[in-house]
């Protein structure tokens, strides 16, 4: 019954801090060749990606 408390965000990867997050998101941006953002959670209090629109 674990299912329904598994955090919104909980498919996502998920970084300590927000400096480990910049790197994956440069990583990132280079491999999608694509703007992204860093973001702190509300839900789990990580570090997040999401694209830019
Ligand atoms: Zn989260």
């Amino acid at each position: 019954m674990y299912e329904s408390k598994k955090l919104p965000c909980h498919e996502k990867l998920s970084f300590d801090t927000k400096k480990q997050a910049n790197t994956a998101r440069l990583v990132a941006e280079l491999q999608h060749n694509a703007k992204l953002k860093t973001y702190k959670c509300i839900h789990c209090g990580l570090w997040h990606l999401a694209s830019l629109d």
